[in-house]
């Protein structure tokens, strides 16, 4: 079989809803993050787990390496088919296929979006609160093991889902999980596939478990002559077990660049911005007096409450922004951003340690951090042309998951491996569990097809043999190895 005949079995799956265009290619050739792009061969948009099935079954008996992509938000290079081939474009499998508002949960397909799943539960008194910022599809949210802003509170995606359906590397479609909130049912192959990064299959359905919308919210900040006092108010708001529903640090340099992208008017100084969920005013009341008072014990100034909900979503909207924000400090660079994640007590060493490192460096590196969780990011706009750019970013990186790694911490606390993060698991693994992995990897995906080149370090030889039938592979395609078949 040639891949001509691989892309006229796509087209008589799926018809139209098969491309080869310039347009399409180039919109699945990369993420939001600085990796370099390289286009997928085809890009096939199915609409069924049975449509998956088909797909992955004609590209495994082409041996054509198979990408899944959701809404493209990720960072670390995750859905660039490096190795060419076909990227599964999971969007269109976007219904809500069902709900229980006794059980609090859901069943929804891959491609169903945060926001669209928000405004679906709008008028049932549940939400599903786990907010990475961007309107990442719960497929890809899962395969990244996703969390944000609310995971001091509500968990990551690990706690969020109950079972998944999945395609796997030989077409088969296997359920994970049940509804049930917990199970001690054989392995447990559902947190086996949330994180995988498509490495492993393709998620075509997601059952989460949804919370109780809150009844009164409110919102708050406050600012720090020190980025210790802010770290230290944190550290005592988990211990005492106040049951923040976010926590969010930004450094002088964010608030710089938030305030001029934002437009707001705040003191260019560490800063916390606080969230309260409660089932009364009273109770978010109480728990804002509390960290009142923690605060204003470790020097934190103007402890404000947003006074109306537009207030508070103006606040949050800059906070989520700030990605944004900090690229706007160099017109045209792209993001380049660390995700450490330490034990709390060791936050603050980390991050002082660290802005001091990027201060000596020649980049720029506005700081955000999710700290209820020990998790921050450093984001460096960088020009991905410029080698000495590329080159000090690595650097920066490498001595920061090396102090979080001596820790106790991860190099990524939320993000997920991709190609970026791949040289930094065998130093937090260890060799011998890396090898495990590998054998997981092997058993499940034997010829290398599910998203190849993600997660797991190349070894030597380090690249598989992915030549016709389903392509010539080059490092940064232009033209598609299916160009010939479209014409004929
Ligand atoms: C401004 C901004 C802020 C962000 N903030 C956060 C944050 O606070 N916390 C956080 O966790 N992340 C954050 N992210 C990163 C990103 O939003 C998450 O990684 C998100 O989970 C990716 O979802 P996606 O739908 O965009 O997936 P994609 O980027 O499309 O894919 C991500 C990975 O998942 C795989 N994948 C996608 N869909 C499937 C599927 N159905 N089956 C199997 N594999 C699949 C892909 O192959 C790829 O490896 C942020 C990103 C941006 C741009």
């Amino acid at each position: 079989m040639t891949s001509e005949a691989l892309l006229s079995r796509l087209r008589d799956l799926l018809g139209d809803r098969v491309s080869t265009g310039a347009a399409v290619r180039d919109h699945h050739s990369r993420g939001e993050s600085h990796h370099a792009a390289v286009a997928p061969d085809a890009v096939v948009f199915p609409a069924s787990t049975a449509e998956v099935q088909a797909i992955v079954a004609a590209c495994a008996e082409h041996r054509c390496p198979m990408t899944p992509f959701g809404a493209g938000s990720s960072l670390e290079g995750h859905v660039i088919p490096v190795h060419g081939g076909v990227s599964i474009d999971l969007t269109r499998m976007n219904r809500v296929l069902r709900l229980s508002v006794d059980d609090l949960d859901v069943t929804v397909e891959a491609g169903v979006t945060r926001k669209q799943l928000d405004r679906h539960l709008q008028s049932t008194g549940l939400m599903f609160p786990l907010d990475p910022g961007a309107d990442a599809t719960i497929g890809g949210m899962a395969a990244t093991r996703a969390s944000g802003t609310t995971a001091v509170r509500y968990g990551t995606m690990r706690e969020a889902v109950l079972g998944l359906t999945v395609v796997t590397a030989d077409g088969r479609a296997i359920r994970t999980g049940t509804r049930a909130r917990k199970s001690s049912a054989g392995y447990d192959l559902t947190r086996l596939m949330v994180g995988a990064e498509g490495t492993l299959g393709v998620i075509t359905e997601v059952t989460l478990r949804l919370h109780g919308r809150p009844e009164a919210v409110a919102a708050a900040t406050c600012w720090f002559d020190s980025m210790e006092g802010a770290v230290a108010s944190v550290i005592l708001i988990v211990q005492l077990g106040i049951p923040v529903a976010r926590v969010e640090l930004l450094d002088e340099v964010m608030m710089d660049a938030t305030n001029r992208h934002s437009r707001l008017n705040r003191p260019v100084a560490p800063t916390l911005f606080f969230e309260f969920h409660g089932l009364s005013d009273a109770n978010v009341d109480e728990q804002a007096r509390a960290v009142g008072e923690i605060v204003a014990d470790q020097g934190g100034h103007d402890f404000e409450r947003a006074a109306s909900p537009e207030a508070r979503a103006a606040l949050w909207q800059a906070r989520h922004d700030v990605y944004y924000a900090a690229l706007a400090l160099r017109p045209g660079s792209r993001g380049w951003t660390t995700d450490v994640c330490v034990p709390i007590s060791k936050l603050a060493e980390c991050i002082t340690e660290t802005q001091r490192d990027v201060a000596g460096s020649r980049l720029i590196g506005p700081l955000v951090g999710h700290v209820g969780d020990g998790n921050f990011h450093v984001m460096m706009p960088v020009n991905p042309d410029q080698p000495e750019d590329i080159a000090e970013a690595h650097r920066v990186t490498d001595r920061l998951v090396e102090r979080a790694l001596a820790m106790g911490g991860t190099c990524t606390g939320e993000h997920g491996v991709g190609l970026g993060k791949m040289k930094f698991l065998e130093a937090e693994h260890g060799a011998a569990a890396l090898e495990v992995m590998r054998a997981i990897k092997q058993a499940l995906d034997p010829h290398n097809l599910m998203n190849p080149g993600k997660i797991l370090p190349p070894t030597r030889p380090p690249i598989p043999d992915l030549r016709p039938p389903c392509g010539k592979i080059r490092a940064m395609r232009t033209t598609s190895v299916f160009a010939t078949a479209r014409r004929t």
